[in-house]
């Protein structure tokens, strides 16, 4: 399947990444937050692996260690913590959980040459984003918005103010087509 904001890679449909940056596009891995039919993209840990090594959180010889087990328990804490961190970002805050898995994070790491490596375990993907957005959390950022489209709510840095959509070739598009249906249908 290949649409503007998702595509497939080794049989995992994994939306694309336009947040500007990696904590955000682990938001955007649900779209339609806070509405009854939202489109779940880590549908099993295998699209949490794959999705982790895209966004350059986990290297491919990892990935393609991790990528055919089917550890549920760590997949579901996955989703957890991109509750957590969603609303810590967009909503009233849920500071607790994401920083027990940044904390984590940060007791299993190695410091070797090339830097402070996480251990190659299964909740590796979750460890490697719960770092990630630790950094985002307490970095000096651009304001968030979270995109106003039907099935969507994507998170983004919006730097200058401007920004409405998620992307303008989706949701952007998605709302002009429904205004311009809206006119023609009022005469
Ligand atoms: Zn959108």
């Amino acid at each position: 399947m290949v649409t503007s904001y998702a595509y497939s890679i080794e049989g995992a449909v994994l939306p694309v990444r336009v947040a500007g940056d990696v904590a955000l596009d682990f938001c955007n891995t649900l779209a339609g937050w806070d509405e009854d039919d939202p489109k779940e993209y880590l549908s099993g840990y295998r699209e949490l692996v794959l999705w982790a090594r895209e966004a350059g959180l986990v290297d491919a010889d990892q990935a393609a260690r991790l990528a055919d087990r089917e550890p549920g328990a760590v997949l579901a804490r996955a989703r957890r913590l991109r509750a957590a961190l969603r609303s810590a970002v967009v909503g009233d805050g849920d500071w607790e959980l994401v920083a027990a898995e940044a904390e984590r994070a940060a007791a299993s790491a190695r410091l070797t040459p090339a830097g402070w490596r996480l251990p190659e375990r299964d909740e590796l993907p979750v460890l490697a984003v719960a770092r990630a957005a630790a950094d985002f959390l307490l970095s000096e950022h651009p304001p968030v918005r979270a995109c106003p489209g039907r099935q969507c709510g994507w998170l983004f840095l919006d730097p200058r103010g401007r920004r409405r959509w998620c992307s303008m070739a989706t949701c952007g598009n998605r709302a002009k087509q429904r205004r311009y249906a809206e006119r023609l249908r009022g005469g």
